[in-house]
């Protein structure tokens, strides 16, 4: 049985920093302080700053919660509904967007929220997909 996560370009465990196995968002920061996910090196959408001012690094998935919502119907009837995108104001400033990992939610905005990462269906030979899926948490 193999096993991979489905977007390796977007995040992965943490080798050191932080509980180990934690889930980390491959981002960039600007030389003026700001973060941003995913990592490019177009400019800072704050200042301006491009090339050797935008560096590589790795942001906590750790953050809380803005706005959620229920799909009920995708319109790609390979997407099994219902379930919950969240939006999530990360501890290090960028706002992603990202899947809940439970069907059934009782979250509120400023609910405490983490990435983990859960299989996900895929049908191949016996090889197991993970993806990142956000959980609600009392603390962190
Ligand atoms: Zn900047």
């Amino acid at each position: 049985m193999e096993s991979k996560c489905l977007k390796p370009g977007l995040y992965s465990e943490r080798a050191s920093g932080g509980a180990p196995g934690e889930l980390a968002f491959h981002g960039g920061r600007c030389r003026c302080g700001y973060s941003f996910f995913p990592m490019q090196s177009y400019g800072c959408e704050r200042c301006g700053r491009h090339a050797d001012d935008l560096t590589a690094g790795l942001l906590s998935t750790r953050g809380t919660l803005l706005a959620q919502a229920v799909v009920h119907l995708h319109a790609n009837s390979n997407r099994i509904a219902p379930f919950t995108v969240v939006k999530v104001a990360l501890d290090d400033g960028p706002v992603v967007r990202a899947l809940l990992a439970e069907n059934e939610f009782e979250g509120k905005p400023g609910q405490r929220m983490l990435a983990k990462l859960c299989p996900v269906e895929r049908s191949g030979a016996g090889e197991t997909t993970f993806d990142l899926r956000f959980v609600a948490v009392d603390s962190i």
